[in-house]
């Protein structure tokens, strides 16, 4: 790989991986090898293993023992932090070939990936603060005879199932928070994208973490993921992925009662009023909807905007998306890459092809890319939409963004709570009163006051409604994979009960 080029070149062979466990990077051996052909190029990059159920089996058994003889949660905060921490710096040292892998799998552009990889280094520090800073509460009001403690203790081991859209970001935003709680792992990325789940766990292991902490289980959804579900052994799972998927695994994690943390679909509005700064406000909108294209669970996909401008603000988000530069992944110079994988491209194109069919006006886009190999698709835009066609029901994870109108406020809510769903919201208004009222009311998790897709270590995320259940990263973050003791220590003498 040449850092020095604007475009990199493909690998000469694919690289092939092994599987993560009890501190050691087991070989494929037998098991079948996943094959995985990069998104926007269609040439092999990577041979994965795909783990049976009694592979699984095997890291739920290190990660059981890792955390039962509190090799880790036994260790102090201080000392869990120094790992977190030095974990940081292996992924600085990495950090091109993690971006580098990510791309190849994942289709998404080499300067996004560089900046997901060079985020989640402050992942890993802000989490080793936690493990520092992590504590309980006292109750010293309870008379003399008594007093109350409420501590924090690590729920225990923790099955992490990430999707394909941002692999290693969404696994950082969980594997520091977790780790910095004293708990152990057993995660399990997308079959398409697992590359850069096993080269984080060689970090951590290099970085000092105790064998059997962290394990990666590659492997299908149906086997892996759904062992993982019913597995008695895993005391909390927190899963990102599709609403329909996370309704199944309701049914399958009831088998041991284990914690759910679940972040899944959205259908996020991106309401912009007449009196907004228009030029910022179609920018965020077309980087709402473009980034990652549009294969986001936060991604802008419903232009809400007030009628007197909706017009010609849907020209300026068209005159944005013409420009925006789409292409070759591993070209520095561009800001949007393939779709990552074939079903979701043939998914995004039927409900561009079911908007069409319902009446909507294609203002924008609507079709395949063609250069040469891969798979890509224009950034989308629909005018015309009613709120009972798919395209502005469902979500579509892929850079299609519809446009309807509002006369007032309490409209422009209503119809941004008018979905099943509650990820991410965003508003556009100089009017600070009009601003603040829309983020009272609009149900959503994350909300953005004149941008969009902010986020960082601190602030948590999560969503209301039918896009999830609990709060990942920030302190709320780590908070979740602790439960709650509370402990009643008497003082003195006992009143007894029997004289
Ligand atoms: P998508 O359709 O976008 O791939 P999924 O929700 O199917 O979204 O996938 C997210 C993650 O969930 C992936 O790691 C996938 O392998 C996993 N997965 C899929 N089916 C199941 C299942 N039945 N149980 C547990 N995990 C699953």
């Amino acid at each position: 790989m040449d850092q020095s080029a604007t475009r990199l070149s493909l690998p000469e062979s694919p690289r092939e991986f092994g599987y993560f466990v009890d501190g050691e990077m087991r070989p494929a051996g037998d098991r079948e090898l996943y094959e995985r052909a990069s998104p926007g190029h269609g040439v092999p990059v990577t041979r994965i293993p795909m783990c049976s159920a009694e592979d699984l089996d095997a890291a739920v058994k290190a990660a059981r023992q890792a955390f039962d003889d509190r090799r880790w949660s036994g260790l102090s905060g201080a000392d869990r932090a120094a790992v977190l921490l030095k974990t940081a710096e292996g992924i600085r040292a990495r950090a091109e070939e993690i971006a580098y892998w990510e791309t190849l799998e994942s289709g998404k552009p080499i300067s996004q990936a560089r900046a997901e990889v060079g985020g989640t280094v402050g992942m890993f520090e802000y989490a080793a603060g936690q493990a520092r800073s992590l504590h309980g509460d006292s109750f010293n009001n309870l008379g003399d005879g008594m007093m109350g403690l409420v501590t924090r203790e690590p729920i225990g081991v923790v099955g992490v199932i990430t999707p394909w859209n941002f692999p290693f970001l969404i696994l950082c935003e969980r594997v520091p928070y977790v780790l910095a709680a004293g708990c152990t792992i057993v995660a399990k990325p997308s079959e398409f994208t697992s590359a850069t789940s096993l080269i984080l766990a060689e970090i951590l292991q290099e970085a000092g973490l105790p064998d059997g902490v962290m394990n990666v289980v590659p492997g299908t959804g149906p086997v892996v993921g759904q062992a993982m579900a019913e597995h008695a052994q895993i005391d909390m799972l927190s899963f990102t992925g599709s609403t329909r998927t996370g309704r199944g695994l309701l049914t399958a994690a009831g088998s041991n009662f284990k914690k759910l943390g679940l972040e899944l679909g959205g259908k996020n509005p991106q309401i912009v009023f007449a009196d907004a700064d228009l030029e910022d406000a179609a920018d965020g909108v077309a980087f709402g909807i473009g980034f990652n294209t549009g294969q986001c669970c936060v991604s802008g996909s419903r232009l809400i905007v007030e009628r007197s401008v909706a017009d010609s603000f849907a020209e300026m988000v068209a005159e944005k998306f013409k420009k925006i530069r789409v292409g070759d992944p591993l070209d520095e110079a561009m800001q949007v890459g393939a779709i990552t994988t074939d079903a979701q491209n043939s998914t995004i194109m039927g409900y561009i092809a079911q908007g069409q069919a319902d009446g909507a006006a294609l203002l924008y886009g609507g079709e395949q890319l063609d250069f040469g190999r891969g798979q890509y698709i224009a950034p989308t835009l629909f005018g015309g939409v009613t709120s009972d066609m798919s395209i502005a029901r469902e979500e579509i994870f892929g850079p299609v963004l519809t446009v309807m109108p509002f006369d007032t406020v309490d409209e422009a809510i209503a119809i941004a709570n008018d979905t099943d769903y509650g990820l991410a919201a965003s508003v556009w208004t100089k009017n600070i009163d009009t601003a603040l009222m829309v983020t009272r009311r609009v149900q959503a998790g994350r909300f953005w006051v004149n941008t969009t897709l902010a986020g960082g270590p601190e602030l948590p995320i999560g969503g209301f409604k039918q896009s999830g259940w609990g709060r990942e990263a920030g302190k709320y973050g780590v908070e979740e994979y602790t439960q709650i003791k509370s402990v009643h220590i008497e003082i003195g003498k006992r009143s007894p009960w029997i004289e």
